[in-house]
């Protein structure tokens, strides 16, 4: 049930019964209030460098994701060699602006129709776990039909000429500004309204510094519409998710309409990404169990993550194929492909081997799997893919990234910045996620350890 909705008084007390009946939630409103204010955790551990850098990650990713366009684009990518004459980066094309009103339309229209979508199709309801004080929020989730509905908005205003998805090409700067300002906007919104009575904030984001609480979020799970859609979520899996797959699909119809043909290193980017949105839109309860929903708070770090640096920097292989030319021998496109299915195989595999004992731990699939006993009361898998190494979906995601960046041929290293950045921060979320572990867990999270020894790469690390 929403937490709003757990707040609000009763309306089905009837005559006489009222008076009391609200009295009665009305105490236990208070007093849910009053737990909630005692048990609001303080954060005594700082993550990320602490305030200074929370701040500076606050100001550094939007000029990342700016320079990701600057330093390639269609009028060249960076040069190494150049670097010493000052000619290292093409800068941002002339024809491409860092606003306009097309770009905004275009993004901020996009963020209209997914909330639009998100509230007004039916999902299916899913419980989340249990929150501090013991109760569960209920979620509608129904991410992959509203990906249905964009396909089909999508195909109508494709036909009917209200839009080309090939212009995302020329409005990128333009809606990557549009969506930055929003990014900023609602982080600054979510951290103002999780002052207001009754909000059941994160235990790493309480910190009473402004700014680092800024970037971690101090609400948990922020919602509106009295209760009925939750912020967090929402953004999690919808807007930004496909929008990175617009992105990717503009730049192959941008390709369409500069060659008259798709590449094969184009479709094959494109598939592989698309399959890895779908999958996550079509095992959306997942999403339910994971760190961001369970733990972190809803501030900058999400929101923009989600909002922006998914879409306009996980895009870039797209971008980069359709600017420069990549031909690929066909061994190399089976090799490729064959990176992906491992890392699909390896990603699928470890994470709904993961929530199916979760939700079921008699289901014949992973009954048999070996587990550890914990004091907390829940089994930790320690054979399966589970005994591998402790983050081994962590892996299958990784391998992915290769196949990802690999269509883009070896001219360049800017196209794997997303394999690079994706290593540095799964190494991070396996360390954050391993000190939130033991303090769950506490020794038996050790006794874990000692059992799977390897944290992302069996033998290696
Ligand atoms: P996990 O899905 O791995 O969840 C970690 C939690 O799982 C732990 O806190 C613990 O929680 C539980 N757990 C850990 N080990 C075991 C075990 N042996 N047996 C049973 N339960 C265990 O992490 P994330 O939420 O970080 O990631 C989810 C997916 O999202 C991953 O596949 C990741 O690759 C992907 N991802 C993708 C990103 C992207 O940008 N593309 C970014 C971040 C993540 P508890 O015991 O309390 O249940």
């Amino acid at each position: 049930m929403p937490a709003s909705a757990r707040r609000a008084p009763s309306t089905r007390a009837r005559g006489s019964s009222r008076g009391v009946a609200e009295r009665a939630t009305t105490t236990r409103a208070a007093s849910s209030e009053k737990a909630r204010a005692r048990d609001a955790p303080t954060t005594t551990h700082y993550e990320f460098g602490g305030p200074i850098g929370a701040l500076a990650i606050t100001v550094a990713l939007p000029l990342v994701c700016y320079f990701l366009a600057y330093a390639c684009n269609e009028d060249g990518c960076a040069e190494v060699s150049k670097l010493a004459r000052g000619g290292a980066f093409p800068g941002f094309p002339k024809h491409m602006p860092l606003w306009s009103v097309d770009g905004a339309v275009a993004a901020y229209g996009w963020m209209a129709f997914t909330v639009v979508a998100h509230a007004v199709i039916p999902g299916q309801k899913k419980q989340g776990v249990a929150l501090p004080d013991g109760t569960r929020l209920t979620y509608k989730l129904n991410g992959f039909r509203v990906l249905a509905a964009t396909a089909v908005a999508g195909a109508i205003g494709t036909k009917a000429g209200w839009f080309d998805l090939a212009s995302v090409h020329d409005n990128f700067l333009s809606m990557l500004t549009a969506m930055v300002v929003l990014a900023y906007a609602l982080s600054a919104y979510l951290y103002a309204s999780s002052f207001a009575k009754g909000k059941t904030l994160a235990k790493g984001g309480n910190s009473g510094n402004a700014a680092y609480d800024f970037f971690i979020g101090r609400e948990l799970n922020p919602r509106i519409l009295n209760g009925a859609f939750d912020l967090k979520v929402f953004c999690e899996l919808t807007p930004g998710l496909i929008g990175w797959l617009l992105l990717d699909l503009g730049f192959a119809a941008k390709q369409y309409a500069r060659v008259g043909a798709v590449s094969a290193p184009m479709i094959m980017v494109c598939v592989f990404q698309g399959a890895y949105v779908i999958d996550a839109l079509w095992n959306e309860p997942a999403i339910l169990t994971t760190m961001d929903i369970t733990t972190d708070g809803f501030g900058f770090m999400l929101a923009f993550g989600d909002l922006v640096w998914v879409p306009f920097t996980y895009s870039l292989q797209c971008r980069y194929i359709l600017e420069h030319a990549v031909e690929l021998s066909n061994a190399h496109l089976v090799a490729i492909f064959a990176v992906q299915c491992v890392g699909y195989w390896v990603f699928r595999g470890a994470n709904s081997q993961k929530n199916l004992f979760r939700t079921n731990p008699n289901d014949p699939r992973v009954k048999h799997l070996k587990t550890l006993q914990t004091k907390r009361g829940t089994k930790l898998i320690v054979s399966g893919w589970w005994g591998v190494c402790r983050h081994v979906n962590y892996l299958g995601d990784w391998i992915m990234a290769w196949a990802w960046c690999l269509p883009c041929g070896f001219s360049h290293l800017v196209p794997y910045f997303y394999v690079i950045y994706f290593g540095i921060l799964l190494v991070h979320r396996d360390g954050r996620d391993g000190e939130a572990c033991e303090e769950k867990y506490g020794d038996d999270w050790k006794k874990y350890c000692a059992i799977v020894k390897y944290r992302l790469i069996p033998y290696i690390y």
